[in-house]
């Protein structure tokens, strides 16, 4: 059992704009393969990587990737949500980044050779595009539009890494646990989420009390349902209002609001 992370969490100082209407991942459309980041790869470049792929299963806690460790292959998530952590000296952990179905895991490796730095878990299960991480750089020295895409994606996982460290320690409970339940949400485009409070309460790196209060009220509001494990998100736009204003850095609208012509 990990522990819960050290980083407090203070009442938010910027306030959202009243008129921010961020509308979520699941209202845009993963045009042609399913991931985001796929469907931004010129036509060619598409058809060779596909042609090396294979379609894998995420199981829901494997851990994908570990510190230190080499980086075999590249997944493009089409259903699944993976959780990247640091591990602190102390043992304990905090969650930097999500990844799903507008990214990839692995990324660097597709640049350069190289380890893993972070420790990676299957948060929901799902499928995901697997490519050879040394033909995916053999392909990015041949096509310097592959190259930018993946580049480009690269410096985006920086700055939400960025994003996030200052979420954590900045903007409270209710407003994290808001803004979470909306990243999962967008990043394998499902409704019905499988965590209990205690699950989230890690992911969150904070007390269960102050999950279950914020929970309290948001089914309260008819925001969100909670049964059995699994959280279930009732009134999405409501969520993204209550959401901290990191929802408009962190959403994966972007990634995929530029469907091309299959
Ligand atoms: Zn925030």
């Amino acid at each position: 059992m990990r522990q819960a992370h050290m980083y407090r969490t203070t009442t938010r100082t910027a306030a959202q704009p009243a008129n921010f209407k961020a509308a979520s991942a699941l209202d845009t459309k993963v045009a042609r393969t399913g991931n985001g980041l796929l469907d931004r790869l010129e036509k060619a470049d598409l058809r060779q990587l596909l042609a090396r792929s294979e379609r894998v299963k995420l199981q829901r806690g494997d851990t994908v990737a570990r510190p230190g460790e080499d980086i075999p292959f590249v997944d493009f998530p089409v259903g699944a949500a993976v959780s990247h952590f640091q591990i602190l000296k102390d043992g304990k952990t905090v969650e930097i980044a999500m990844t799903g179905r507008e990214g990839a895991l692995g990324i660097p490796a597709a640049l350069r050779q190289g380890v893993s730095k972070e420790f990676s878990e299957v948060l929901v299960g799902g499928e995901a595009y697997r490519v050879d991480a040394s033909f995916l750089r053999g392909l990015a020295e041949r096509s310097p539009g592959l190259r930018n895409v993946f580049f480009g994606y690269f410096n985006e996982c920086l700055e939400r890494v960025s994003r996030r460290v200052i979420c954590n320690n900045y903007h409270s409970v209710e407003e994290r646990l808001c803004l979470w339940l909306m990243l999962v949400r967008d990043r394998c485009g499902i409704d019905s989420l499988p965590f209990t409070q205690e699950q989230v309460s890690f992911f969150l790196g904070v007390h269960r009390p102050s999950v279950t209060l914020a929970m309290q009220e948001l089914r309260k509001k008819g925001v969100v349902d909670y049964s059995r494990g699994t959280v279930h998100i009732k009134n999405a736009p409501d969520l993204i209002e209550r959401s901290c204003s990191c929802y408009a850095s962190l959403s994966v609208n972007e990634a995929n609001a530029a469907p091309l012509a299959v």
